[in-house]
Order: C-alpha cells, then structure tokens, then sequence
C-alpha cells in the first residue's frame, strides 16, 4: 500500500480540498483508496458527507489502539474510497499521546497492521500544526504531499515544514520521500498569483508540479453538499484540474505502484 501524507502546517491551504479529490480521483481510475481524517475538525469527514453521528470509531481510537484502521474504515459515496473519519477527540491526543509508548509510531503501527492487500493507496488528511499527529501521519507515510497557496506569504512556513521531514526522515523514516509540491488555489485574473507561482517554481524546481489547482467555487461549494467536486460537478475547472494531478501523481508513484 502506498502511503501519502498530505500535509502543511498552515490552514486553509486545500489540504483537505486535495485529500478528497485526488483520493476521489485515484478511486476513480480503479485504486482501491483509503482517506485518514487526521485533522480534529473532520473537514475530510464532513466534506465527504459522514456525519458526526455516522462517526463510530475514528482515528482517535486508531491511534489510541483501541480500534484497527479496518474496523474504523467506513465506506463513502465514493465506490473505492473508504474513510476513518475524525471526530473532535482527536484533539486531546496530542496531549494524551505523550505518556503513550512509542508515540511518533502509533500510527504507523496500525496501517502496518492492515492486511496488505486491502487498499492499494493510503492519504492522511494532516491537520495545521506541526505537532505529534503530522508527525504520526509522516512517520507512516512514505511519500508527502505539500498543498501551497498561491498568496504572498505561500513559501513562508515552508522551511519548518521541510526542516520537520529532514528530522522525520534521518530519526524514524528513512524511506520518506518528497513526492510534490502542488499549487492552489491560483486565480488567474490576479497577478499575484502569477508570480507567487514563478517564485514558488524558481524556489523549489522540479518538486513543484506541473498542474496549478485553479481557485474554483465549485471546489468550495462541494463540501457543503457532502460530496468531492469531481463527483458534484466533474466538469467544473477545479475537478479537471484535480483529475490532470492525480494523472501527474501517479506517473510521479514508484514503478511497481503504478501497476497498482
Ligand atoms: P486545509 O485543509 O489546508 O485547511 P481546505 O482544503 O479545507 O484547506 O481549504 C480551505 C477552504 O478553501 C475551504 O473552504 C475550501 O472549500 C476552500 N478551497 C480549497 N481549495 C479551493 C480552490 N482551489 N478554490 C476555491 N476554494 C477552495
Ligand atoms: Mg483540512
């Protein structure tokens, strides 16, 4: 199973917005996906229309051991794409985490123990912080995928970011790997937005993908009615543009994935 942490400390960047969409996109074209809501304000839960009392047990209880992800994992709309929703305990686990054995792995320890062939692509839904549970959901992962804003102040916060997977990587995980950097929320009757992207590319190279999110009303208003855009309206320009990443994503996967 692939696994992809989706992650930047900053809020509000579309994180969730990518979470559910390319996961969506990837079920899509047959994967069999499973969505981590590792964010305290099960945005990714609710922008997938479970509502809080369809939430049995959640991440929160993944992490404290008391439930396997398969047994946390609800299926969605979605054919193919499967959710451990979050709920408002997730927050208190930064806390509790700390008296628990082996706290930068709780996560890892639970994915390691899904049966392997149950889904063939993982993505953690990162909450804003840079605290135990990104750290969780980067000891898990292998592969991290960075949404950034295209606003003023879209590389500032990156560094810290990048400074949290150096450490992650060298102490816990070295097979951790950046798998890219994508743009979004880019509107391009604005100028800023333009240039915020040739920076960011001039900055990063060739980590940067190719495909620019769009900033898009479409993608905003999917959440509300529970569902991803690309199945509210597939041919809105955020949906097509969440399709052409997920297509550059997986020619970015490692080969026998790719298959996958
Ligand atoms: P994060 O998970 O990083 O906090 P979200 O994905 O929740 O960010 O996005 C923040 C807000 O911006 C949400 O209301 C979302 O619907 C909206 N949004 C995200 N991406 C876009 C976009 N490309 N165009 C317009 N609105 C967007
Ligand atoms: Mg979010």
């Amino acid at each position: 199973m692939i696994r992809i942490a989706i992650a930047n400390q900053k809020g509000g960047v579309g994180k969730t917005t990518t979470a559910i969409n390319i996961g969506t996109a990837l079920a899509a074209s047959g994967w069999r996906v499973l969505l981590i809501d590792f964010d305290p304000q099960g945005n990714c839960s609710t922008g997938l229309g479970i509502h809080q009392n369809e939430r049995g047990a959640s991440s929160y209880e993944v992490l404290r051991g008391d439930s396997t992800l398969v047994d946390a994992a609800i299926p969605t709309k979605v054919p193919r794409l499967d959710l451990v929703p979050a709920t408002v305990d997730l927050s208190g686990a930064e806390i509790e985490l700390i008296d628990f054995e082996h706290r930068t792995h709780r996560l890892d320890a639970a994915i390691n123990a899904a049966p392997p062939g149950r889904w063939d692509v993982c993505l953690i839904d990162c909450p804003p912080s840079l605290g135990l549970l990104t750290i969780n959901a980067l000891v898990a992962a292998r592969l991290l995928l960075v949404p950034l804003q295209c606003e003023f102040f879209a590389l500032e916060g990156l560094s810290q970011l990048l400074t949290t997977f150096e450490r992650i990587r060298s102490r816990f995980n070295p097979g951790l790997s950046i798998l890219g950097v994508a743009l979004t929320m880019y509107d391009k009757r604005n100028r800023l937005s333009e240039q915020v992207a040739q920076d960011v590319r001039a900055c990063l190279g060739d980590v940067v993908f190719e495909t620019v999110i769009p900033r898009n009303v479409r993608l905003s208003e999917a959440p509300s009615h529970g569902l991803p855009a690309l199945i509210y309206d597939h041919r809105c320009s955020g949906s097509e543009a969440y399709i052409a990443l997920a297509r550059e994503l997986i020619g970015r996967l490692p080969a026998p994935a790719k298959a996958a």
